[in-house]
């Protein structure tokens, strides 16, 4: 398309807009003579037989279509842009980088509620106003009104004249009729008070530790762009240095973004901003309804709230004058969308601060093989912190070998034996296991039935508190059989455990001893979750059962021993980073526990206590653990030391999804670009769930340039292939996961 020319002025007869759609490209509008629609105004657009809220992207003087084609834009729906050029500017590369619809990825940077709903629920409240002649009437009040008198005295007295209603209410309760003469008169008016920036308040923390102090200079050092790795274990006193960056920032009158994996279950640290920082902490999260949200959305767009704290989605909040960027456990997979428009908003998070001209910290105890990549070659700063701050101990972690000792239900004698003398000693103990349900497959011994999910590659979990069978990847659900659906036998046993097992099984042991399970199931409702977690701060002897859900976010100080049931799935997965998660999600568990005086100890359960990975994460710790993982990766030449993209298709029938990926592989070699690989067509490591057939196509290059070169030629024809009918297709550009 020719280069269009941008102008300030708002008047100008064609727009360029970004729908919400699944549609490559932007779409241009005449603009009728009535109306103006500056950059980052919603308006309401003829699209196909639909009327659809699109934003402006460009306000043009001209089109490449021709007038008589082009159809009017309707309305405008915001008087004042509601996303910056520099807010828009960003997002087309983000949309250019993902190879998404850019529509859509406009769309991502919007609340949910202003996607749907014309009107804009901007912050603001309503008052009250003496007009002019108002002012004179105050001068000489009318005495046979007395009430009308003192309001008008009343309002009078109000800086600027201006009341807010409620306040006018509360001053005086039965001023409405009076109010309605006055209004009649002509004399006072209704109006608008502008929002009110919340206040900042910044108390001081503790005295920063010798290694904090570095880090934080260097975020001070250096005003400009800059990546920060804070690279320092649970409770070193990350959140130390954030919450004073963060003071800067405010000092500064700037904004600052903070994400979070997930919010709901790390409350605490709201609370602990907010304390630090005063009512300027604001949260987006998704128990807010959608106009709560919107409002926040507002306020930190507008300047009026200063700090946002949220999750993936928050990356893309307009914010003035950003500062400085956090983002925390930066490590987890949870940054990533695995689905729709698959973004990173780690990465993102980068590439914003680089625009705004502002430090961003990527704060881990377990930092992610790209990040310290990032580090090790010097374009990140590397600032770890070695020390637990308050000096706790840290956690001794050592290796059980369980190769030849029986277990009860996944529990080895030693492990056994060691969780009864913590609890005699009154110590908390906390076993891990990751993976929910009762057992994890049921099985027939007459005739060796399995409960395979009808729908995937994949067993049925058995979830015993609901008698039913349940897939975990499609979530299809049937009651558990009382007899063997194929023989007829009674013969069914549940194979290996989950943690309703283990807790029930727990609880017959330890009658005595409160019992906690912390899993997705488990804290299904809303507000459980804190009750479970008040129950263990009041115990003493206290047992913890739980998934990965254990491994975010909360501190358990009382807890002194740490068991992990099983960590062998993750050496031998299909998946390049199983290991990496495994070493990530073991160490995340250990912090949680014994930041109290006594300190901790950490068993894991293995069969393969050789495995030359496992034994230097046990002896050497995280970080010799993730050079060995990083120079296994360069051998092979895989993440970070090459790029991604997958191409995922699946049909109901898998030769469909095959001719359309084979197509695609066709349509990519005939861009001809050198220096990247194609792997595929292949079938998914699950090439069956929920019902449909999946295959894969794997783009890897040396160098991120020619890859993205490649996929800007091939994706926007994928959709155009005659084979992509017949399929569901994705890009995934930097996947994290192969499935
Ligand atoms: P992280 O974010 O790395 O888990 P935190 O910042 O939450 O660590 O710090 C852990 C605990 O240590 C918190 O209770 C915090 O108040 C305390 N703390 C952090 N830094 C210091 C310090 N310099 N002096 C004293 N206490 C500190
Ligand atoms: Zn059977
Ligand atoms: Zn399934």
């Amino acid at each position: 398309m020719a280069a269009k020319r941008l102008i300030a002025h708002t008047n100008t007869p064609f727009v360029r807009v970004a729908v919400a759609a699944p549609l490559h490209g932007l779409f241009d509008y005449r603009l009728p003579p009535r109306l103006s629609a500056r950059v980052g105004c919603r308006v309401r657009v003829p699209f196909g037989r639909r009327r659809v809220i699109a934003v402006v992207v460009e306000s043009m003087l001209d089109s490449d279509c021709r007038d008589d084609q082009l159809k009017a834009v309707d309305a405008v729906l915001d008087a004042a842009p509601l996303l910056s050029a520099g807010d828009i500017d960003f997002l087309r590369w983000v949309a250019a980088y993902y190879h998404h619809p850019v529509g859509e990825v406009v769309a991502t940077a919007l609340p949910l509620r202003l996607r749907k709903s014309e009107q804009a629920l901007l912050p603001g409240e309503p008052a009250w106003r003496l007009t002019d002649s108002g002012l004179q009437a105050a001068v000489s009040p009318p005495t046979r009104a007395p009430r009308q008198a003192e309001l008008l005295a009343w309002l009078h007295a109000q800086p600027k004249h201006v009341a807010a209603a409620g306040a006018l209410r509360a001053a005086l309760p039965d001023a409405a009729p009076a109010l309605r003469n006055l209004r009649t008169r002509g004399w006072v008016e209704h109006s608008e008070l502008a929002a009110c920036a919340d206040a900042i308040a910044v108390v001081d923390g503790p005295e920063l530790h010798e290694e904090q102090a570095r880090a934080l200079a260097a975020l001070r050092d250096d005003d400009g762009f800059c990546v920060t790795l804070l690279d320092g274990v649970t409770g070193s006193g990350k959140t130390e240095v954030y919450l004073r960056a963060a003071a800067d920032a405010l000092a500064r009158g700037r904004s600052v973004l903070i994400l979070v994996p997930e919010i709901s279950l790390t409350p605490q640290l709201y609370r602990r901003f907010r304390e630090r920082l005063g009512e300027t902490v604001r949260v987006l999260h998704s128990a807010m309804s959608d106009g709560e949200r919107e409002q926040v959305w507002h306020r930190v767009r507008l300047g009026l709230s200063r700090v946002l704290l949220g999750t993936r989605s928050a990356v893309f909040t307009p914010m003035p004058d950003l500062g400085l960027i956090v983002v925390d456990e930066e490590h987890d997979a949870s940054y990533k969308q695995t689905e729709g428009f698959r973004y990173s908003a780690r990465d993102m998070a980068v590439v914003r601060a680089q625009r705004a001209g502002c430090p961003v910290v990527l704060g881990s105890a377990t930092p992610s093989l790209e990040s310290l990549r990032h580090a090790l070659d010097g374009r990140y700063r590397h600032q770890p912190l070695h020390q637990r701050a308050g000096g706790a101990q840290r956690p001794r972690v050592a290796l059980l070998d369980i190769r030849d000792q029986p277990l009860q239900r996944g529990i080895s004698d030693p492990l056994m034996a060691r969780v009864s003398e913590a609890l005699a000693r009154d110590e908390q103990v906390m076993l891990f296991l990751n993976r929910r349900g009762y057992a994890p497959v049921v099985s027939c011994f007459s005739c060796g039935w399995l409960s395979d999910c009808p729908r995937c590659d994949a067993r049925q979990t058995l979830h015993r508190g609901s008698g039913m069978l349940w897939c975990h990847h499609c979530g299809a659900q049937r009651r558990l059989p009382t007899v063997c659906p194929e023989c007829g036998g009674a013969d069914l046993h549940p194979l290996g455990q989950g943690t309703e097992q283990l807790e029930a099984f727990l609880a017959e042991r330890f009658a005595d001893v409160p019992l906690i399970r912390i899993d997705r199931d488990a804290t299904a409702r809303k507000g459980s979750l804190e009750r479970q977690l008040e129950r263990l701060h009041a115990a003493d002897a206290a047992l913890l059962v739980g998934t990965q859900m254990l491994a975010k976010g909360h501190h358990f100080p009382r807890v002194t021993l740490v068991g992990v049931l099983d960590v062998d799935g993750g050496l031998f997965s299909a998946d390049f980073r199983a290991t990496e998660r495994m070493a990530q999600l073991l160490v995340q568990v250990a912090g949680r526990a014994g930041r109290g005086e006594r300190p901790g100890q950490v068993w894991i359960q293995t069969r393969y206590p050789d495995n030359p990975l496992l034994r230097t994460l046990v002896r050497d710790g995280y970080a010799a653990f993730a050079r060995e993982a990083l120079a296994e990766r360069a051998a092979a030449a895989m993440p970070p030391y090459s790029h991604q993209a997958l191409l995922r298709a699946d049909a109901t029938d898998m030769k469909h999804a095959e001719a359309f990926v084979e197509a695609a592989v066709h349509a990519a070699r005939a861009q001809a670009v050198r220096g990247v690989e194609l792997w595929g067509p292949v079938p998914a490591p699950m090439t069956r769930r929920a019902g449909r057939h999946r295959v894969h196509l794997l783009l890897q290059a040396p160098q991120r340039e020619p890859l993205h070169r490649l996929l800007r030629g091939v994706v926007p024809q994928f959709a155009a292939l005659p084979q992509a009918r017949r399929v569901r297709w994705s890009v995934d550009v930097d996947p994290v996961d192969l499935y």
